[in-house]
């Protein structure tokens, strides 16, 4: 690992011992400095393991700004963990849509469920027992023994990385660095030291969020800039390094829009594992990848579950994924044939267009209807 020295700029070999910051300059700043964030306690306050849990799973993946409100809609509708438990789930994906990543409001839901059954809705105050449960891992898991029981746990996300990376001058890139970074962050939440481990990690979450930012640090405002290796070089705002990522791979899909004759549009439930997994879908058959957009019409009758005259619909409907960029063409029919009769796995629905907003259609489905309704009113018009 490539280190250097704050006063010689001489090159550390692996071994160095890494740099530990004093915890209460942290603590002290984090007293007057501390985010106001409504799923955090107050001074003096308990903090909600309930509350902690939600904001926790929320924020994997989507910024604060965008959780917030969502967040207090959540709690507004399911006040308890009881109450999530016994909602059902279509109505949790519900709520959810538009925050992505689905799989997170599946485990949500048989999170609370499991702490229903297995712990009386209670959470379990250590890391171990956190980790049994659906969608908390491992930093989900130090996180909420951390902020919600105030027990001594690592907790790296990508601020404390970023904050971990520039202390001590690592110029190594992301993400095949991450072991040495935790590994270097150990001694500043393990160390001898343990004071307020909930605020401590509140504290590095929010160094990290306010002053110790990923452009242009605010050094001048760090508790910690005296003991910076990155800052004393002038090489703060250059770490982390991130390897260099290629172009995002491209996949392409033709869906289909069939309607019954009460008007209904016909949907695919997808399967429960993957991507979307368990969300409703325009029928399609399958994405394909490559570097460019295939023959459509070619596929159009192949890619169909059903017979029928199909026929391409103008434009196309984009939609970036966190590991690939999605380009589909909507497919429409006067007449199709075969349609599902007997779904004994629950795999079709039929949605009627009043109905849309209470589907629960995660954000690529909606663009896809919002794209076909458009393309057929001007069509009509
Ligand atoms: Fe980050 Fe600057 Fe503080 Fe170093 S001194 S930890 S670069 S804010």
């Amino acid at each position: 690992m490539t280190r250097r020295s704050a006063t010689t700029n001489q090159r550390h070999d692996e071994g160095a011992p890494p740099v530990v910051p004093p915890r209460q300059a942290l603590l002290d700043w984090y007293d007057k400095n501390r985010r106001h964030l409504p799923w955090r306690a107050l001074p003096g306050q308990v903090p909600d393991p309930y509350a902690v849990w939600l904001s926790e799973i929320m924020l994997q993946q989507t910024t604060v700004a965008t959780v917030t409100p969502r967040y207090q809609q959540f709690l507004d509708r399911w006040p308890r963990v009881e109450d999530l438990a016994a909602a059902p789930l279509d109505d949790v994906l519900g709520e959810w849509a538009g925050l992505g990543y689905y799989a997170r409001a599946r485990n949500l839901h048989a999170c609370a469920k499991a702490l229903v059954e297995r712990f009386d809705g209670h959470f379990p105050d250590n890391a171990k027992d956190l980790a049994t449960l659906p969608g908390i891992g491992a930093y989900s898991s130090a996180s909420i023994s951390a902020i919600a029981f105030d027990k001594p746990a690592t907790v790296v996300d990508g601020n404390v990385e970023r904050i971990v990376a520039r202390l001590n001058a690592i110029t190594d890139p992301l993400p095949g660095i991450k072991p040495h970074l935790k590994h270097l962050s150990e001694p500043l939440f393990m160390g001898e030291d343990q004071s307020r481990p909930g605020d401590f990690a509140q504290a590095m979450m929010d160094l990290g969020a306010t002053v110790c930012v990923p452009a242009r640090p605010k050094c001048e405002q760090c508790p910690w800039a005296d003991h910076c290796q990155a800052r004393a070089e002038g090489i703060a705002e250059t770490l982390p390094r991130k390897v260099k990522k290629t172009g995002k791979p491209h996949r392409y899909g033709i869906h289909y829009w069939v309607v019954d004759e009460q008007g209904r549009v016909l949907f695919h439930r997808r399967p429960e594992e993957g991507l979307l997994g368990g969300m409703l879908e325009l029928p399609t058959k399958a994405w394909t990848a490559g570097k460019r957009a295939p023959d459509f019409e070619a596929q159009l009758a192949k890619q169909a579950w059903f017979r029928g005259d199909w026929h391409l619909l103008p434009g196309v409907v984009t939609h970036s994924f966190s590991h690939f960029d999605l380009t589909v063409r909507i497919a429409v029919a006067s007449r199709v044939e075969a349609l599902p009769v007997d779904d004994p796995a629950g795999e079709w629905r039929w949605v009627s267009v009043d109905d849309f907003d209470n589907a629960a259609l995660p954000s690529v489905t909606a663009k896809m209807v919002r794209h076909a309704m458009a393309a057929m009113a001007e069509r009509a018009a």
